[in-house]
């Protein structure tokens, strides 16, 4: 069974937390890649995989949200893609194989943090082909699916989306970053949510939806939004609110009791796989699972 027959059943499911920030609460030195620990202390990147499981977890991602190129050449580590994203699935898989409840690989993919032509120097073809490398050694090293994530411009977002679907074989979902403004919820690029679900559909994404952003009270907003325009399951990580620099450390202010209230509206509307973004840790996921199980039982009976 894929996690998509699991998801058509009805099944609501709970994805993991934060990684990088969490990974510098866990002693990342701010200006760190997190994939360098993949290297140098894999023992950490398996321990936070296997804290998201005990918390409850049917979800972990691998931490290789920032493993492309043009990232990670900042690093020196541009040749390594491949190598980091293979062993960051098999990390994550080898925490996933020790739980004796079935939790899925989910492969990170986040933005190239280049702006493509014509505003900027990335060619349309070289973003697809970073987007393909790191899909198709995700998929090598055992993800189960992949989340396209933080996405904020409109054409990287569909030309990850393809380059998934058209160099591996697995579920793709795709998430882009929306903050309120002026104009309401708009990613920083401009795009809306309801031009996000017909783009990242287009594009050929299995599950869309929304993460990172101000908050779970936006996210609920842009849920409610998506919910009535696609019949895809839709899924929500948001950040535990707006963080506050103290102390040379972002601070996130929302607690696993304050997200309470949002959590049980994201899942009353109708969200499929729920889980957090920055800001967000196993207490935080150890919480939303009693709200998740309530959930799929009374749904059941
Ligand atoms: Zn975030």
């Amino acid at each position: 069974m894929t996690i998509l027959d699991l998801l058509a059943q009805g099944t609501v499911l709970l994805c993991d937390g934060a990684t990088g920030t969490e990974l510098q609460n866990r002693g990342l030195a701010q200006g760190e890649p997190p994939e360098r620990l993949l290297l140098d202390d894999p023992d950490l990147v398996l321990s936070l995989h296997r804290d998201y499981i005990i918390a409850g977890a049917d979800i972990i991602e691998t931490n290789t949200f920032g493993a492309n190129r043009g990232r990670l050449a900042h690093y020196g580590l541009q040749d390594r893609v491949t190598e980091l994203c293979v062993k960051a699935a098999e990390l994550a898989r080898q925490a996933a194989e020790e739980s004796p409840r079935r939790v899925w690989v989910a492969g990170s993919i986040g933005p190239t943090g280049e702006i493509l032509e014509p505003l900027g120097p990335l060619s349309p073809q070289a973003a697809y082909d970073d987007f393909a490398e790191a899909a198709l050694a995700l998929e090598q090293g055992g993800a189960d699916v992949l989340f396209i994530e933080t996405m904020m411009a409109q054409d990287e977002a569909a030309i990850a989306v393809r380059a998934a679907r058209e160099n591996t074989r697995l579920p793709v979902a795709a998430t882009m970053s929306f903050e309120k403004g002026k104009a309401g919820l708009r990613t920083p690029w401009g795009v809306d949510p309801a031009t996000a679900v017909q783009i990242l559909s287009e594009a050929g994404a299995h599950i869309l939806g929304a993460n990172c952003g101000r908050g779970f009270d936006d996210m609920v907003e842009i849920i409610a939004e998506m919910r009535p325009l696609t019949e895809r399951p839709l899924l929500a990580q948001a950040n535990a609110g707006l963080p506050q620099w103290i102390d040379g450390r972002n601070v996130y202010p929302d607690t696993p009791e304050s997200i309470v209230p949002d959590a049980i509206r994201l899942l009353e509307i109708g969200v499929n796989i729920l889980g957090g973004c920055c800001g967000t840790g196993p207490p935080h996921i150890r919480k939303m699972r009693k709200l998740v199980d309530q959930f799929n039982e009374e749904k059941q009976s």
